[in-house]
């Protein structure tokens, strides 16, 4: 299904991401939280809260790098919304855990704040408070009695990178490399991919090269809802001319056509056009497509030729590929027809400076890296890296996701990293072979994880196969989770083992400036100082103390590095590019990380070009599930929080149910409303309820992480992502 989405469209006036509907949800969760309390948290100079665009740091408020006027964002609102609410009093926690289980997700999120350490034992159905002496010593003493390489420390992306680093530090000192975060959930075959083509593993340009693309292609993503700002951008393309190619198996009204708030035309015409053309190949079948679109444009003779010979390698086998590639094996793995394919193609070569974003629908695969290395042919083949307004985007989740993996929140660091932190500390590090996130709950699951430290997140929710997560999780004896707020992962997986929950400052309430990254490689310096609670502590400071206490006679002395200044000269000294990190609190000078953005085509390999990447069609459908279904985030969600049950772009009202196509729901007689059960080889969702949705024949979509249950965890062998959105089911008529 191709068409171009225009003026000429056939769709009707009523698809509209944005527009009123989001400025009133907005005004009502300001008006929640309170005017003063909104007013003051949304002008202070923090980076926002939520997606990974960046905003916010020390150009205030909401505004981004460029110093563009502040505008609504409904998932920044979202965000602060949770931080601003009242402590959970005490009294909560004499509920039992099967009390709690009884709230949905986002009940859980809005009960409050956590204000006060809890604790639950063994075996114990309850969490009872406890105080922050007896609490961290607990902590320390169940992790000095726990083999180090039985232990495994997680991430999130909302943590800072001065809190990152100090975790990645400390499990490496105490003795393991088992260092996770969350990215190995989402943009891992982001990283693997890139570095395998280009050297670098991030964005190649600026939110500036933004500005001058005439095309922008958006693949795999729905930015209207995960990224709301960066709709202005498509939006700024189109009215300069430009086109906006958007590859996505379901069409998002957002994507389709939206009401900017911040323009008043755009606000009156009932919205702006975003997609020029919109591409709805077969759930997980990005990587035929892609092949296809690189065929048609060997054979439209549209490649730049002098920049392929002079800045890449590769490119011969990749054109023998290519060419003995039939056209019928890729447009029916698609389920495009060529002529389409040829005219997206024939639209991309009319562009001179094109842009490739993408989100977790090209990474959520079982060849997540394929289709990854498969964009970035693309690039290579028109010349568009190295140059102004051309490159790569890979459009990252949670705000400083990015910056967690930078400063060294993963399972295997560099040599000359390793070496760095070694000579900057004058101490030795382990160098055995790190799991990562998945493998570390496997090992949970074969009961060989004896304690985890969890930072932010919601590791529980964000598994894919909920029954396996909650099983590995409880077969991890000790549990230390950091946190703003309870979700699901502190209920569930929690039977049998002990846990201890560590209330902490959001962003904006620490009381030491922090830094985070973009996902245009650019670091903001958060001030903090907002004082909400009386009983939390930075994140920072509980990992220093607990350092100090499970390494009393360590090579240093982890007290110290409850100073943000300090650690930030240690990441500056010892991580690429991040030089300037150094003085960063006094200097409050923002700044783009060295080494990531090409402005000219010479790669980060070992002889400077870039190289391309061949690579097979995935296997066909099982014939025993003959749908394909993609786990999908609501408008009214971000990650695994849930904001509200209802999504306002697509019209669900609640969680629980299943997208359906045109196609399908007159095959199988159904219409809005009734109810369905979806099966695959790992569980069942029943009683779902079906939507009518714009999908290709045999595409699905349900929502995460409800859908996890579906899920198994089954892994690209190239980056260990698990394939959320691409799970083979059967879909059922009736409960
Ligand atoms: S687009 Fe992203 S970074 Fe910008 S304000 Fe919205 S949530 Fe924050």
């Amino acid at each position: 299904m191709s068409e171009r989405a225009s003026e000429t469209s056939a769709d009707p006036i009523t698809i509209v991401g944005g527009g009123p509907k989001k400025v009133l949800y907005t005004l009502r969760t300001l008006s929640r939280i309170g005017l003063l309390n909104s007013t003051k948290a949304l002008k202070a100079r923090n980076t926002c809260k939520a997606c990974g665009l960046g905003m916010g740091g020390q150009h205030g408020g909401m505004t981004n790098e460029l110093d563009e006027f502040p505008s609504v964002c409904n998932k920044s609102i979202q965000a602060q919304s949770s931080d601003i609410q009242p402590p959970i009093p005490n009294e909560l926690f004499e509920h039992t855990l099967d009390d709690f289980k009884e709230l949905s997700a986002h009940e859980l999120e809005h009960l409050g704040r956590l204000n006060t350490p809890l604790y639950k034992p063994a075996g114990s159905n309850r969490y009872q408070p406890m105080d922050w002496d007896q609490a961290l010593t607990l902590a320390a003493e169940r992790f000095a009695a726990t083999e180090p390489n039985r232990s495994f420390f997680y991430s999130s992306g909302r943590s800072s990178n001065e809190a990152g680093f100090v975790l990645q530090l400390l499990a490496r000192l105490y003795g393991t490399n088992n260092v996770n975060n969350c990215s190995y959930y989402c943009h891992q075959a982001t990283g693997v991919g890139l570095g395998n083509v280009i050297g670098t593993g991030t964005a190649t340009i600026s939110l500036e090269d933004m500005g001058g693309a005439d095309l922008i292609f958006v693949i795999g993503a729905n930015p209207a809802s995960n990224h709301p700002r960066f709709v202005h951008q498509l939006q700024h393309c189109r009215e300069r001319g430009g086109q906006v190619i958007v590859i996505n198996p379901a069409r998002e009204p957002g994507l389709v056509r939206f009401a900017v708030p911040k323009s008043a035309r755009s606000m009156l015409s009932g919205g702006t056009w975003i997609a020029s053309r919109y591409v709805q190949p077969n759930i997980g079948s990005d990587l035929a497509l892609l092949k296809a679109v690189g065929k048609a444009l060997l054979e439209q003779h549209a490649l730049d030729t002098t920049f392929i010979e002079a800045h890449t390698e590769g490119f011969d086998a990749y054109r023998t590929d290519l060419e003995q590639t039939d056209w019928a094996s890729l447009t029916s793995a698609c389920g495009l027809d060529q002529s389409d394919i040829e005219a997206l193609a024939a639209d991309y070569a009319r562009a001179e400076h094109a842009v490739f974003a993408w989100g977790m629908g090209i990474t959520h695969h079982r060849n997540g890296v394929d289709n990854v290395e498969a964009i970035a042919n693309l690039a290579l083949l028109r010349g568009m890296l190295g140059k102004p307004s051309a490159g790569l985007l890979p459009l990252r989740g949670h705000s400083n996701v990015q910056g967690i993996g930078t400063i060294g929140v993963k399972p295997v660091l560099s040599e000359d990293v390793l070496a760095a932190l070694e000579s900057h500390f004058d101490l030795e590090l382990p160098r055995t072979q790190g799991l990562d996130t998945l493998a570390c709950l496997r090992a949970a699951n074969a009961g060989e994880m004896d304690a985890a430290l969890l930072m932010g997140g919601n590791l529980y929710a964000a598994t894919p196969d909920a029954t396996f997560a909650r099983r590995a999780l409880d077969r991890v004896g000790f549990k230390l989770y950091l946190t703003t707020t309870l979700n699901q992962g502190h209920i569930h997986g929690m039977e049998r083992s002990e846990a201890l929950i560590l209330p902490v400052t959001a962003r904006d309430e620490e009381p030491q400036s922090t830094t985070q990254e973009s996902m245009f490689n650019y670091v903001r310096l958060s001030d903090g100082g907002i004082r909400r609670l009386t009983n939390v502590r930075s994140e920072v400071a509980i990992l220093a103390e607990l350092g100090k206490r499970l390494l009393p006679a360590g090579p240093f002395d982890f007290g110290a590095l409850r100073e943000h200044d300090r650690v930030r000269s240690a990441i500056a000294a010892t991580v690429p590019g991040m030089e300037a990190l150094a003085d960063i609190g006094t200097s409050h000078q923002e700044f783009t990380i060295g080494g990531r953005l090409l402005t000219s085509p010479t790669f980060n390999t070992p002889n400077g070009k870039a190289r391309f990447q061949v690579h097979s069609l995935p296997v066909a459908r099982e014939p025993d599930f003959p749908f394909t279904l993609a786990s999908i985030r609501s408008e009214g969600q971000f990650n695994s929080i849930i904001y509200e049950e209802s999504d306002s772009y697509r019209g669900t009202e609640h969680r629980w149910c299943v997208l359906v196509g045109p196609e399908d729901r007159e095959r199988l007689s159904l219409k809005a409303g009734d109810k369905a059960t979806l099966r695959s080889a790992h569980g069942v969702m029943e009683n779902l309820t079906v939507y009518p949705f714009n999908l290709p024949t045999g595409s699905l979509l349900a929502y995460y992480p409800e859908a996890n249950i579906l899920i198994g965890t089954e892994q690209d062998p190239r980056s260990q992502t698990p394939a959320f959105k691409s799970v083979p089911v059967q879909l059922e008529t009736g409960t």
